[in-house]
């Protein structure tokens, strides 16, 4: 057996192998150790001799709840069923691997987040002479399956917006790649199956096409269809299955979609939070109003991926305001949603023929809905409402055979039957009768013997070992009749068989038997059919998440009164009455002060806003971010009206003091940061930084701010909000046209702030930060003497004084000068140079010149330091 354990061993590579034992699983030596600690198992061994093996198992029963430990943990694990049927089967059990999980394969409702994309994704180093990556990634459990040639910062970037959760690397190029896809839990391959012919060619065969031209796939294209081509071929090697799910390939621009960098992505909390890495609180989660988790995925590849273009967003905005406008056009849609289940993910489990009986019936039920929702969408305005209207496939036939098919609701077991509907098939109708008839005599047989014999107590009963059996409990074992033959002693009772019962329970078993593969049988030509219409079945999920997502935004725009932006090809940025969306939603209505944002060519493209600490400096900034984006999705805004011209990127930046370390230096951190926006920003981005500069000395900071700015108003020309506390960059204002003062203005109240959360024109006038301690309860003895030392460095700091210490400090400097001049003007040495004729001297002469002055110089200063 063992050596079927190495067999096996050596063919799922590095993952943990789950080997199956008669009722258990077991892991063996090094695995036996990694599980036992990842699962608080038990590690024990298996031979007790000196050659002990590690080993730790668990019951079969309890697989899906280890194996989700394990991948949560971001193991691979590999499971090795046995195959045949121990009782039957002649020596050694036969045992297969039957699938290998990863954190990027899985496909088990329970191991998935409902409402997030799962993504394996792949990446292939450029080729000889290129800069581009290959990236592919692929979400398993939909089919959804992506394509992209990108530079090394961009792979970065999608990396983590996307929030991929394997990556597949050819093993020759992990030096290369590891650090590039640092943090992420890389899977190694043999480099064949990233090999460009093989990829190209299984990537054809798999769509059966002659080209993969229709795909907008051409020949710049190579290293992304090598990517593509390996998680293909990973992805069939690991699961065993047709995989029909995966019926196209997207090819991503990288260029339609507003580029969001990894900093970006994380300081405005779009998909998480920063505090606490979830999705509550995060944008994400106070836009999803989806009523299905088709929808909310749905909604979370939008967010990754912002239109550029006008028209397209336009065409969103226009389904939008169609739902938000008519009230119950969208109530009855979102009433038929929540009756829809996630049929992307059934179909997935359906290719990858795991599902259950539930799962079909899940997929019946969704079709049922389908009928309703097409109709409440027959004549709508907008034009791609109707395209996805006509485009919803009722499948009716594949629902009527499933639903006369499968009970109402349905077992999510296979193994123990009673899934098919009475009615569906004779054969399995008549079996049931049998069995269901034998069951009856048996507990007939069981009166007629209580009172044959006078044992009140006797009791039929069944196990898997003796089948049915009459027990009798020891009080009455006198009274048991010769025609019965004992079976089995208990404790208090004896157990004991009767030829008319074996005979019953013949037929008994032998019908729940029959009826039970037929069950199956019919089970399977159900799925079958089901996975015949895998395509159709995919596009209507892929409509009815549209709509979900579509009308979840609607419902967002009409319960937090969003309005529609108007989206144009400029470089304008009007908010009117703008609102941070995530507090928008979590403070209490009405606490959100909102705010205005005026950029364009006359009012400035640089805005500078300064203002004491927690006046609400970043959450202004962050909310013209966020409200840029949400625009650039489709969706409403929170705002009374907006006008946004599209930004190709948007970048946002926190000074290191207020991020949390990342391991590197913050302020290092800052400023690679801050680079990559000065080298990268084009006139059309929206740049919004926080507090730059703040990470070094205040000297440093001021300076460094101050030419960010300037760099950005000369050479960039980009919208950009700056937030800063250092009041020296307001002067930038009278010398840069395109410059901006605006402050955050507080109410001073008898020595006391208040902050009025609203953005004004102009610079502010202090920093208040001693005010703000004394708000956080700094004791107050501390606020008076700091309050003493500032007017003391204020008054020092006059302009009047620092003149004088300028002037001075340069007349002391012009006058040391002088006299050092007149000091050597009177040496001695002067006059010999005075003396000398040039053109008379040998070069060694002139040597000898130089070494006596040497000496002279050294001895005169030699006496002068005696002295
Ligand atoms: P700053 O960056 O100026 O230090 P923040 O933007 O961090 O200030 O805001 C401080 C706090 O003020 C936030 O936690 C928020 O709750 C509140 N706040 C900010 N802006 C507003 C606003 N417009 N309306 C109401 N509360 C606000
Ligand atoms: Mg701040």
């Amino acid at each position: 057996m063992m050596q079927q354990y190495d067999k096996a061993k050596q063919e799922c590579g590095d993952a943990l192998l789950l080997f199956r034992m008669g009722d258990f699983y077991e892991l063996f030596y090094k695995d036996a150790e990694i599980a036992a600690k990842a699962l608080g198992l038990t590690l024990t061994s298996r031979d007790k001799s000196k050659n002990a093996v590690a080993m730790a198992g668990f019951p079969h029963h309890q697989l899906d709840g280890y194996l989700s430990k394990l991948i949560k943990q971001g193991f691979r694990v590999a499971v090795c069923e046995q195959v045949e049927d121990p009782k039957t089967a002649k020596g050694l059990v036969k045992r297969e691997i039957s699938q290998i999980v990863s954190p990027g394969t899985v496909t088990d409702a329970a191991l998935l987040e409902p409402t997030q994309s799962n993504y394996l994704a792949s990446v292939v180093p450029p080729g000889k002479g290129a800069s581009d990556f290959g990236l592919s990634w692929i979400d398993l459990s939909t089919g959804r399956f992506l394509l992209a040639t990108v530079d090394q910062e961009k792979l970065a970037d999608l990396l983590a917006r996307l929030n991929v959760c394997e990556v597949i690397i050819d093993e020759a190029a992990k030096e290369f790649l590891a650090p590039i896809c640092h943090q992420l839990r890389l899977t190694t391959r043999p480099s064949w199956s990233f090999a460009v012919k093989h990829t190209s060619q299984l990537l054809k065969d798999h769509f059966q096409v002659a080209t993969l031209d229709g795909f907008g796939i051409d020949a710049q294209d190579d290293v992304a269809v090598q990517a593509a081509g390996g998680i293909l071929q990973y992805v069939k090697e690991t699961q065993n299955s047709t995989l029909g799910h995966i019926d196209r390939i997207e090819k991503y621009c990288p260029t339609d979609h507003v580029e969001i960098d990894e900093a970006t992505w994380r300081s405005l909390e779009i998909g998480q939070t920063i505090r606490t890495g979830s999705q509550d609180g995060s944008l994400f989660s106070i836009m999803n109003r989806c009523v299905t988790p088709m929808g909310a995925r749905q909604l979370g590849i939008w967010l990754t991926s912002p239109l550029i273009d006008v028209a397209e967003i336009e065409t969103r905005q226009v389904a939008i305001e169609e739902f938000a406008t008519q009230n119950s056009l969208r109530k009855d849609l979102r009433d038929q949603f929540k009756n829809v289940f996630d049929l992307q993910r059934l179909v997935g489990r359906v290719t990858s023929g795991r599902c259950t009986p539930r799962d079909l019936n899940c997929i019946s039920r969704t079709l049922e809905t389908l009928p309703a929702i097409k109709a409440r969408l027959v004549g709508r305005k907008s034009e791609w409402l109707q395209k996805l209207e006509s485009e919803i496939d009722l499948c009716a036939e594949l629902r009527s055979e499933l639903d006369s098919a499968l009970i109402d609701p349905c077992p999510a077991q296979l193994k123990d039957g009673g899934y098919i509907r009475e009615g569906y098939n004779r054969e399995l109708d008549d079996l049931r009768k049998l069995a269901a008839g034998g069951k009856q005599w048996i507990a007939n047989y069981q009166k007629t013997i209580c009172q044959q014999t006078g044992i009140p107590s006797l009791k039929v009963g069944f196990n898997k070992v003796f089948g049915y059996y009459l027990e009798v409990t020891n009080t009455h074992s006198q009274k048991v009749p010769e025609n019965f033959i004992r079976k089995q002693t208990l404790k208090n009772a004896e157990r004991y068989i009767t030829p008319e019962l074996k005979e019953y329970e013949e037929k008994v078993l032998t019908a729940d038997e029959k009826a039970q593969s037929l069950e199956s049988e019919l089970f399977n030509g159900l799925r079958e059919l089901v996975r015949a219409n895998t395509v159709r079945l995919k596009t209507t999920a892929q409509i009815i998440a549209l709509l979900d997502t579509i009308s979840g935004l609607a419902e967002l725009a009409t319960a937090q009164s969003y309005s529609r932006p108007a989206i144009k090809d400029d470089h304008s940025l009007l908010i009117v009455e703008g609102r941070h969306p995530v507090l928008d939603v979590l403070e209490p209505t009405g606490a959100f002060i909102p705010n205005d944002t005026t950029i364009d060519e006359e009012l400035g493209f640089v805005h500078l806003i300064t203002g004491p600490n927690m006046a609400g400096k970043s959450t202004y900034i962050r909310q013209v971010a966020l409200i840029t984006l949400m625009a650039q999705i489709g969706s409403f805004v929170p705002a009374k009206q907006a006008t946004i011209g599209v930004v190709d990127r948007i970048f946002a930046r926190i000074g290191a003091s207020d991020e949390l370390s990342r391991g590197q230096s913050t302020f290092m951190v800052e400023m690679t940061e801050t680079a990559r926006i000065l080298n990268t920003a084009s006139s059309r981005s929206l740049v919004v930084l926080d507090e730059i500069g703040r990470g070094t000395s205040t000297y440093d900071g001021v300076s460094l701010a101050w030419s960010i700015v300037e760099y950005i108003h000369d050479h960039l020309g980009c919208r950009t909000l700056f937030a800063t506390h250092y009041h020296e960059l307001t002067e930038l204002e009278s010398t840069f046209s395109g410059v901006r003062n605006y402050n955050v203005s507080v109410q001073e109240w008898d020595e006391k702030i208040v902050f009025l959360h609203k953005i004004v024109a102009g610079a502010a006038d202090k920093s208040y930060g001693i005010h703000v301690a004394k708000l956080a309860g700094v004791p107050s003895w501390v606020n008076e003497r700091a309050a003493k030392i500032l007017d003391k460095l204020e008054a020092d700091r006059t302009p009047e004084k620092e003149k004088e210490k300028i002037s001075r400090s340069a007349e002391v400097s012009r006058r040391t000068f002088q006299t050092t001049l007149f000091e050597i003007a009177d040496h001695p040495l002067i006059d010999k140079l005075k003396e000398l004729d040039a053109n008379e001297l040998t070069p060694m002469m002139a040597l000898e010149l130089i070494h006596r002055w040497q000496r002279e110089v050294s001895e005169e200063s030699n006496s002068k330091l005696a002295r």
